[in-house]
């Protein structure tokens, strides 16, 4: 038996390290919902995209084609947008400062959870976010939320960002980070909940592999 799996949660705490090992521990496809919101941020920006105006929205969705293809070298999900892989641009600073602006508008929403709902129809999937268990899988079998105190939240992400640019300050990550969790649970559009069947999941003083077990047991309880 395949079942969907999701997993939500603030920004930064581990919700993407937890999926792509479920996924490969389970055989299954990792989907990170939050690469299609960067990646439609990505597009916006480049594009100069007014996204106050719902006309100039619903032109430039129009214009957009999201997919993800497994990297032949180690056989991890990467997203493509406009057929470009855009994986390690999307993690950049510059998206992160506006992607919850984009991911509050509906009809981005819309667009990018027909095609989440989509991607889960064949099941044996783990899909990570904010709405996964709420709004787009409400029925999912096994789902997660993932919290972690902030101040270590704050030092994964910084780390992760100082390695590709040692520019960045921790300050900044810091008030991203904020930024974010403050749109996305406050947002009008299915804001960033915990749905009332999920199990949490704290990691603050959990290793990877000890965050795995668990998730794996609540896995075998669910097949
Ligand atoms: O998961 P990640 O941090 O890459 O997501 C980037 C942003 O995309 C989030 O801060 C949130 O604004 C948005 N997002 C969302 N719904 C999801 C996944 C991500 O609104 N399911």
């Amino acid at each position: 038996k395949k079942i969907i799996i999701t997993i939500d949660g603030w920004s930064s705490c581990g919700k993407s390290t937890l999926a792509k090992q479920l996924a490969r521990e389970l055989g299954y496809v990792y989907i990170d919902s939050g690469a299609m919101y960067r990646s439609i941020t990505l597009y916006f920006l480049r594009n100069h995209v007014d996204w106050t105006n719902p006309e100039a929205v619903h032109e430039a969705l129009g214009h957009i084609k999201l997919q993800f293809h497994a990297n032949h070298k180690n056989g991890q999900s990467e997203i493509f947008l406009n057929d470009e892989n855009v994986e390690y641009v999307i993690r950049d600073l510059v998206v992160a400062e506006k992607v919850s602006e984009v991911a509050a508008i509906r009809e981005v929403r819309e667009y990018a959870v027909k095609q989440q709902q989509e991607m889960g129809r064949k099941k044996g999937i783990v899909m990570d976010g904010r709405d996964i268990g709420t709004v787009v899988f409400p029925d999912a079998e096994l789902k997660i939320f993932m919290t972690a105190d902030n101040a270590i939240r704050v030092q994964r992400r910084f780390k992760e960002l100082y390695e590709k640019n040692p520019n960045v300050t921790i300050e900044e990550v810091r008030a991203n980070l904020e930024m974010r969790d403050y749109i996305d649970s406050h947002r009008e559009v299915s804001p960033l909940r915990q749905a009332e069947d999920a199990l949490v999941l704290d990691n603050s003083h959990l290793t990877i592999r000890q965050q795995l077990d668990i998730a794996l047991g609540w896995v075998k309880e669910r097949l």
